[in-house]
């Protein structure tokens, strides 16, 4: 890794490529190379993965994931400025670092991707709940990706992991859970980052299960729970009055009481309820 060792520490990349933060893009740069290090660990072995890291910035996190033995990695940066500080990275490990300079909600990776893929990144803020809906809904399961090592605001994080009969507990965490093992394994004070943000971050692993927790079909579960936590404080039975005429018959079968709220549903029961649906 000597070619990475040589490169200029990131606070001199930051200076010399005039890097100065944008608010309007997210940038809230990690220069704590121990932190970096841990987040690239998180994602797990990355020898024989490819990675794809979504906004490497001036590329703190895009060396610890070369260093941690990334077969390659695939950094797609929306900010012009960062591209030259990329590309002295990619000199240093010849073969293993591509940039794609532009928006990663308009970009299609998969041309440049071999699988296994591991998605790796410190998202903007602005785009990270959109992404992780994108990469959890794909058209077919199992999805281009083995896993996800993301870093969100911290009450984000918790609505993907949180439990039924929790506050956080909704959309994210059904769609995170339905298919995916996903778990918090690191939380960051604001005093991480460079500049700091206003609030935590917590880094969230999600590892792509082969098949569903629960069959169901993915439109009906994904429109029966928009619905359900739209209304949140709504009884089920109002809620989803436009699904099927004889909804409460169907919440009963489902096991469901048609007076539950959907923040104590569990995604077992709204499985069994998206299945009848499909027969309704
Ligand atoms: N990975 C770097 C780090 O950890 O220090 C930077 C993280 S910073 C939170 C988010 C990065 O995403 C910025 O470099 C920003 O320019 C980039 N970005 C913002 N919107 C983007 C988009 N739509 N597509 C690709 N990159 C984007």
């Amino acid at each position: 890794m000597s070619g990475l060792d040589a490169l200029p520490p990131l606070r001199e990349v930051i200076a010399a490529h005039g890097l100065a933060a944008r608010k309007s893009l997210g940038q809230n740069f990690l220069l704590d190379l121990n932190l970096t290090a841990r987040i690239a660990r998180a994602a797990g072995n990355l020898t024989r993965a490819d990675v794809l890291e979504v906004g490497p910035g001036p590329g703190g996190l895009t060396r610890a994931l070369l260093a941690e033995g990334a077969r390659r990695v695939l950094a797609v940066e929306k900010d012009s400025r960062c591209i030259p500080a990329l590309e002295e990275i990619a000199a240093a490990c010849p073969g293993r670092l591509t940039i794609i300079e532009g928006d990663a909600l308009e970009i299609d990776p998969l041309v440049h991707l071999t699988a296994p893929v591991k998605v790796v990144a410190n998202l903007p803020y602005n785009i990270g709940t959109e992404l992780l809906v994108r990469w959890l809904t794909p058209p077919a399961w199992p999805p281009f990706w083995d896993s996800l090592t993301l870093m969100f605001q911290r009450e984000v994080a918790e609505r993907i992991v949180a439990r039924p009969g929790s506050k956080a507990y909704g959309r994210l965490a059904i769609l995170a859970q339905w298919r995916a093992e996903a778990r918090i394994v690191l939380h960051l004070p604001p005093g991480a980052f460079t500049p700091p943000p206003k609030v935590s971050s917590s880094v969230v692993h999600l590892s792509a299960l082969p098949e569903p927790r629960f069959p169901a079909d993915p439109r009906i579960l994904q429109e029966l729970i928009a619905r359900a936590f739209n209304q949140r404080r709504k009884m089920l039975r109002s809620a989803l009055k436009g699904l099927a005429p004889d909804i409460e018959d169907r919440l009963r079968a489902a096991g469901i009481a048609p007076t539950d709220r959907a923040e104590t549903v569990p995604l077992e029961k709204f499985c069994a309820l998206a299945r009848s649906l499909a027969q309704a």
